[in-house]
């Protein structure tokens, strides 16, 4: 068994979803297809989510889900045509977004993280529904499969858990060996109780690497807009190279230093059974891309560099004029928990410790009040946190031109610096 993902991004256009379909007649099989919402769908979905909590806004919502409508019914009338025979890809999608306007009109019943989870639910069946009317006149044996009543959740809407057992189950049920081509969501889930969930935004990587651990797959492939995992960004490094191989322990640090191309959740679950996570091009099928597995550690490593921006440096002094005692990290840690802020570095001192976060709710501001009844605190936002893996004086002296440091940090592997970007890039 091998599982496929295709990120929105490839299939943002019919030429993608046409690229896909030479890739599949390539593939060995048993083969499962995971799509998620093209293009930019789920952020539009989630403004609508978002509007419709609101007063006053039929008119905006009206307008902005026709828009959605015509992308989407475009992106399907270029792969079949306008011709008869296509009723049913056409109807299905007219279904959906009736669905989708109704459900705006009514408004939500229930809290907003379950609400978000709904409607932004749409944007993986809008998109596995036009793929599979086309994939179908390709490979007329393909099986379409809900992914919501086989992935089951709790029910922390905007981020579900999976639970791993029911979840096994229903899995090896689903994608039983007698068909071999699926076709199914990415990013979604469902609770025990039928209610739609999600799995955390860009998380279709992650569906894929639960569906290829469960069913102990040769090898999980996800096809990017990127020729694989690069030592770093190419938009801000020109000279930037493909890592041909990485070590998952490689792969992790540099998802949780912030390089996009890896979802920090997909590492694991593959790294415990040893499946090979591969990063491939669709714009270069021909290219091997990056292969993530159990590889020894090289002694040589390239350099690899990752900027994360729009992180905040939080300082904080305990105003009891203590030193920094093990009770006030735990009440820091336990604030922070609450309040999802994701902490990438940590700096202690005798009367002070500083963190590098990124605020994924936007509400840093109003928490941070909360934190001055025990602490002084100091912050600076839209700091940068530049990190280098294998670095050697001259990667860094390079990438530290224009940069204020405010925070530095260095272990035998790895050099971070938090940093305030004074002119150009
Ligand atoms: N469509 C979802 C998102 O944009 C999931 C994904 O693309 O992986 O976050
Ligand atoms: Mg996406």
């Amino acid at each position: 068994m091998q599982v496929y993902k295709f990120g929105g991004s490839v299939l943002k256009e019919a030429s993608g979803i046409r690229r896909m379909t030479e890739v599949l007649q390539q593939a060995d099989r048993p083969l499962i297809v995971v799509v998620s919402a093209f293009g930019k769908t789920t952020n539009a979905l989630e403004e609508l989510a978002t509007l419709s909590a609101m007063e006053n806004r039929k008119d905006e919502i009206l307008r902005k889900t026709e828009k959605l409508r015509n992308y989407h019914f475009e992106v399907l009338a270029s792969l079949l045509g306008n011709s008869g025979d296509h009723v049913s890809g056409y109807n299905m999608l007219e279904s959906l977004f009736s669905e989708l306007k109704q459900l705006l009109e009514t408004g939500s019943g229930s809290s907003f993280d379950q609400w978000h989870d709904r409607i932004v639910s749409f944007g993986e069946y809008f998109s596995s529904s036009i793929v599979f009317s086309y994939l179908k006149q390709k490979f007329p044996d393909i099986v379409y499969k809900d992914i919501r009543k086989i992935i089951v959740t709790d029910s922390r809407f905007g981020s579900a858990g999976v639970l791993w057992e029911e979840t096994g189950r229903r899995v090896k049920r689903a994608f039983s060996a007698s068909e071999n081509l699926f076709l199914t969501q990415g990013y979604i889930a469902g609770t025990p109780n039928k209610e739609t969930t999600t799995l955390g935004r860009e998380g279709s990587d992650f569906t894929a690497a639960i569906l290829g651990s469960i069913l102990d797959a040769e090898k999980v492939t996800l096809w990017k807009d990127v020729p694989g995992v690069m030592n770093a960004d190419p938009k801000i490094c020109p000279d930037a190279v493909r890592l041909p191989g990485i070590s998952y322990q490689e792969a992790a640090e540099m998802a949780f230093y912030g390089a996009k191309v890896i979802h920090p959740k997909t590492i694991k679950p593959l790294q415990n059974k040893h499946i090979p996570l591969v990063i491939r091009g669709l714009e270069d099928p021909g290219n091997t891309g990056t292969t993530i597995w159990d590889f020894e550690e090289m002694e040589r490593h390239v350099p690899v560099y990752i900027r994360k921006e729009k992180q905040i440096l939080l300082s904080v002094f305990p105003r009891d004029y203590s030193f920094v005692l093990n009770r006030h990290l735990e009440n820091l840690f336990g604030q922070f928990k609450q309040w999802n802020f994701n902490i990438s570095l940590v700096q202690i001192s005798a009367i002070s410790v500083s963190f590098c976060i990124d605020d994924p709710v936007g509400l840093f501001m109003k928490r941070v009040r909360k934190l001055q009844d025990n602490f002084e605190v100091y912050f600076n936002r839209e700091v940068e946190l530049l990190t280098f893996r294998h670095y050697t004086e001259k990667t860094i002296s390079d990438k530290l031109k224009n940069c204020l440091i405010l925070v530095s940090q260095h272990t035998r592997l790895t050099a971070q610096y938090v940093v305030k970007r004074i002119a150009g890039k």
